[in-house]
């Protein structure tokens, strides 16, 4: 049997971030398939009647509540789950705002039956309005919560829901979302009577793919790849799709923290990031990630609904993402995209400088971005077409070329790890002195690489991408500038307004009009284009 339920002291309640978590019957189904696992269930049953604003009801066979505890379960801030403000900062379970039963019951005709381990016989409790009827009941050890009539009393709520078939949809993806972080309940879920998924529980690694199968479809297991990395307290893993994989919404990322389903744009932006020049603008991959950390390293009471987290180190957290999934994406992307700019010959130091005096007084709204690679900038009234990721590196290049070596660096904060290369063992300290000089600290670790730093003026930097060219071809020391500028994870979408100053800077420069960067936009071009698209 769990702990018993307590209010919450306010000191606590007032901690925990306050709002409506039903929004729609999916939500309700959400709430009660995580007291369930945190109740320690191994058997969930799902039933919906009409889209779940008829009735849903939830069975499993966890711990169930005492009888006593029953009329607790239902009113506001009271939870089993924690009892101190310090237990916010180390949550080992799903629940913990003591809010999901009292809220349903608010909105519908909720029942409960239950039985622990150590009572006789099963209690039921009935909420009608503010009044509670408890009586006796039969049932297993476990809880069985009906929710009947949603939104009964709430007929707002009820005009902003859409048809049953949607409703009911919502539910089915909340239930598959929650199959994958809860690999070892099995579940069933029935739709007005007929059984629309039905999963065994998984223990096995075979069992886990095939739950992974039926809920993302047997071509993704054979299109992705799976990996497992870890570092200190920090865990990924999970399938990443290659390049044959382009949908055109990002309703396949599905990411676990702590088995927790979350939708974070941090993490979304470091898998972009790592799907850059692997995926067309605009296309999103699939992937299924389960990321497990210390949970004093990421608070979840950030919103009511705790889709959305807060990292104590996000900076490390998103690195740690978009350097081990475009790790992992290596051998599942069959051809290179076609954005990646060709490597140029490193020529003489250009003529130009970035004049560091020189007042900024462009904002970023001059700019047009269209993807990760092209923008639009107006110059006295005339349209250009940029190659925003050529001139970046462009400028880049002659910035570097200012430098003198070796090249500032910064620290790692979770150093690189590398296979090295069989065969080229007796080149290692060579590239480790060649790559020093250009603020790239690379240590030796049994048969992997450890690279502990890059340059500061680089922050872009692919590591993986640099050091496959430094041994493919055969550490040709002169062409490491050329090396640092073009293996960059470079997004036009994502520079900062500064960023983007200097890149109009680094154009002014050049001159727009003699720029192979940069074309004028004439009418006649609009007119062909329009034409090809017709
Ligand atoms: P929270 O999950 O945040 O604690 P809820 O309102 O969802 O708040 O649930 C209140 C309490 O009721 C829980 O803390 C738990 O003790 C108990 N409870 C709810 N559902 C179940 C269940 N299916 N099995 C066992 N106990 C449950
Ligand atoms: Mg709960």
């Amino acid at each position: 049997m769990g702990m018993r339920i307590k209010q919450l002291p306010p000191a606590v309640a007032n901690q925990i971030a306050a709002g409506e978590v039903i929004e729609r019957p999916a939500s309700v189904v959400k709430e009660l398939l995580e007291n369930a696992l945190d109740a320690g269930a191994s058997q969930i049953h799902i039933e919906v009647g009409h889209g779940g604003l008829n009735l849903i009801r939830i069975s499993d066979n966890g711990s169930g509540i005492l009888a006593e505890d029953l009329p607790l379960a239902v009113a506001a801030h009271a939870t089993s789950k924690i009892s101190q403000l310090d237990d916010l900062y180390a949550l080992n379970s799903m629940g913990f705002r003591g809010e999901a039963l009292a809220s349903i019951a608010s909105v519908s005709k909720l029942s409960i039956i239950s039985k622990t381990a150590i009572e006789d016989h099963a209690t039921h409790l009935e909420v009608l309005g503010s009044e509670l009827k408890l009586g006796p009941s039969a049932r297993n050890i476990g809880t069985t919560i009906d929710v009947v009539d949603l939104f009964f009393n709430a007929p707002v709520r009820k005009q902003f829901l859409k048809t049953e078939k949607q409703e009911f949809l919502a539910i089915e993806s909340v239930v598959k979302r929650f199959a994958l972080s809860a690999n070892h309940i099995a579940i069933q879920l029935k739709h007005n009577g007929r059984l629309i998924l039905s999963l065994a529980e998984a223990k096995s690694e075979q069992s886990k793919i095939q739950r992974v199968a039926k809920i993302f479809g047997q071509a993704f297991i054979k299109e992705s790849c799976y990996f497992e990395v870890e570092h200190g307290a920090m865990r990924l893993s999970g399938w990443v799709s290659g390049n044959g994989c382009q949908r055109s919404q990002n309703d396949r990322q599905w990411v676990y923290i702590n088995q927790r389903m979350v939708k974070d744009k941090l993490l979304f932006h470091a898998i972009k990031q790592a799907y850059e020049g692997i995926l067309h603008p605009g296309r999103f991959p699939a992937c299924l990630l389960y990321f497990h950390l210390n949970t004093q390293e990421v608070d979840v009471n950030v919103h009511p609904t705790k889709h959305e987290v807060r990292f104590q180190q996000p900076r490390i957290v998103h690195d740690f993402f978009m350097t081990h999934i475009s790790q992992a994406l290596k051998p599942a992307v069959k051809e290179l995209a076609p954005t990646i700019v060709p490597a140029k010959p490193v020529e003489e130091p250009l003529s130009y400088h970035l004049n560091e005096s020189r007042p900024i007084f462009h904002t970023d709204a001059s700019w047009l971005v269209l993807n990760n690679h092209y923008g639009i900038i107006f110059k006295a009234n005339t349209p250009y077409l940029v190659d925003m990721k050529g001139l970046y590196q462009e400028g880049l290049r002659s910035y570097l070329l200012q430098q003198s070596l070796p090249l500032v660096s910064r620290p790692l904060l979770i150093p690189l790890r590398y296979p090295i290369p069989d065969g080229r063992e007796a080149c290692i300290p060579k590239i480790q002195k060649m790559l020093q000089d250009w603020g790239i600290c690379l240590n030796i670790d049994r048969d992997f690489f450890k690279v502990a730093t890059i340059p500061i003026a680089v922050p872009q930097l692919d590591i993986p991408a640099l050091l496959e060219a430094v041994y493919r071809d055969e550490l040709a020391d002169q062409r490491m500038l050329e090396y640092l500028t073009t293996h960059q994870f470079f997004d036009a979408r994502q520079l900062t307004v500064d960023e983007k100053n200097e890149l109009y800077i680094t154009l002014e420069n050049i001159g727009a009009e003699t720029s192979s960067f940069c074309k004028e936009l004439t009418l006649d071009d609009c007119r062909k284009w329009l034409k090809s698209f017709v």
